[in-house]
């Protein structure tokens, strides 16, 4: 299993799967609700920060590459495992991507639990947020424009959880669950639930998911680029810094961080990123625990 460095705390329950011979599928699942259990992790499920007026928006997708079936949710409130009802999108609607009140329907439909987002703790930092902005959580509910504050959250502190696992049959999956942007519009929703985007797996070929500034991963379509790559012969560590360094080359990059994992059917993998110190973490069937790596800084641009 790969993952971004804050789903490691995810891994160990995804191997207990793969090692009783569980699918990938059901690995990133379980290893992606660990995550969005975390209360410490302010980027995913319960405990993500909120969008600028306070609610707690989640985006997640999964796919399975064996079949290449995916299902997603966007924009979802209220509902404690969002890669949950991104499986039950898949499993039991004609659809791939539900958003807001419509996947809240639908999550209620299907039974899921819900739940309130927004903890003590994210709740002040938006609030130290807004001070900084000179607002506060009644003066901002009052604004009729809010574009000229979300300008203002672009270097908030932000990230997302990407699970990718390789089974025993050698398919491969992929999960990516967000709270998104930090502060953003409401209703902005990001790459985590845009497949090909944040997310894409193929078990031909292997499985890419993304972190970072949505924005990019969308315009370039950083992780079926990944893929492509990985089908026409490129290694994970070669797919991975030209899906990076094409993202880099887009115009008008006031968004600038992406990061992205990859792994391939033969159990290769890489990471890379824009920025130094972004981390990664991997789990094979002989580790006792998950080992963090450095990934490969790239400027190019392409
Ligand atoms: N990729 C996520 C998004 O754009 C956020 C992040 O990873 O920082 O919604």
């Amino acid at each position: 299993m790969v993952a971004s460095g804050n789903g490691a705390v995810g891994l160990p329950t995804g191997m207990r799967v793969l090692r009783r011979g569980g699918s990938a599928l059901d690995a990133v699942v379980a290893a992606t609700k660990i995550v969005e259990d975390n209360l410490s992790d302010h980027s995913v499920g319960t405990g993500g920060l909120p969008n600028v007026l306070g609610e707690v928006e989640l985006d997640a997708s999964l796919m399975d590459g064996r079949s290449r079936h995916a299902g997603a949710v966007c924009a979802l409130t209220g509902y404690r495992y969002p890669i949950d009802v991104a499986r039950l999108v898949m499993q039991r609607l004609p659809h791939v991507l539900m958003a807001g009140d419509g996947a809240a329907r639908f999550a209620r439909e299907c039974g899921c639990e819900e739940r309130e987002l927004l903890t003590p703790a994210a709740r002040e930092l938006w609030r130290k947020r807004l001070r900084a902005f000179g607002e506060t959580p009644e003066s901002i509910s009052r604004k009729r424009s809010l574009a000229r504050t979300v300008w203002r959250t672009i270097g908030a502190e932000r990230g997302t959880v990407n699970v990718l696992a390789l089974d025993r049959r050698g398919d491969v999956a992929s999960a990516v669950s967000t709270s998104g942007w930090a502060y953003k519009y409401p209703g902005r929703v990001g790459d985590s639930p845009i497949i090909g985007a944040g997310n894409y797996c193929d078990s031909r070929y292997g499985a890419a998911a993304c972190t970072g500034f949505g924005e990019l991963a969308i315009r370039a379509g950083t992780a079926r680029t990944a893929v492509d790559l990985l089908a026409g012969g490129a290694t994970p560590a070669d797919a991975a810094r030209t899906a990076i360094a094409r993202a880099n080359g887009l115009e008008g990059r006031h968004v600038t961080r992406l990061n992205i994992v990859v792994l391939a059917p033969d159990g290769t993998y890489a990471g890379a990123t824009t920025f130094r110190g972004v981390r990664y973490a991997v789990m094979t069937a002989t580790m006792r625990r998950p080992r963090l790596s450095a990934r490969a800084v790239v400027r190019a641009k392409l």
